[in-house]
């Protein structure tokens, strides 16, 4: 199946990175992916402006995991484990096979090394 990036609400070709995120209303906490355009397209911005961007993706990812990289857990502990997981270079691909994130479109278009740990 088919995921969308939170952020551009594109098909994600190369997932760039992966943040422990809890909701605005501070009720549900997850793991979200987010494309590698839009992590290229971070770098160019001031730390205001990527922060205003972001966090309405992590709400829109939180609201409807379906339909995006998102796994929602119950503590955000979890969520933190899960992203320090998907950092570690060889318990990555299993990381990813137990978010259900490792499927066709994906498969050899990953970007294990730029998956990082931060944490909003
Ligand atoms: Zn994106």
């Amino acid at each position: 199946m088919s995921k969308l990036c939170p952020r551009c609400r594109l098909l994600v070709l190369v997932l760039g990175r992966a943040l422990a995120a809890v909701s605005s209303d501070g009720v549900r906490f997850g793991v979200v992916g987010i494309c590698q355009r839009c992590v290229s397209n971070e770098a160019q911005l001031p730390k205001t402006q990527h922060a205003k961007r972001l966090l309405p993706a992590l709400d829109r990812a939180l609201d409807d995991p379906e339909r995006y990289y998102c796994r929602l857990y119950p503590e955000l502990n979890t969520a933190i484990l899960a992203v320090g997981l998907l950092g570690h270079p060889e318990l990555s691909e299993r990381a990813m096979v137990a978010l259900g994130w490792l499927h066709g479109e994906l498969q050899g278009k990953r970007a294990v090394g730029d998956v990082c740990t931060d944490l909003f």
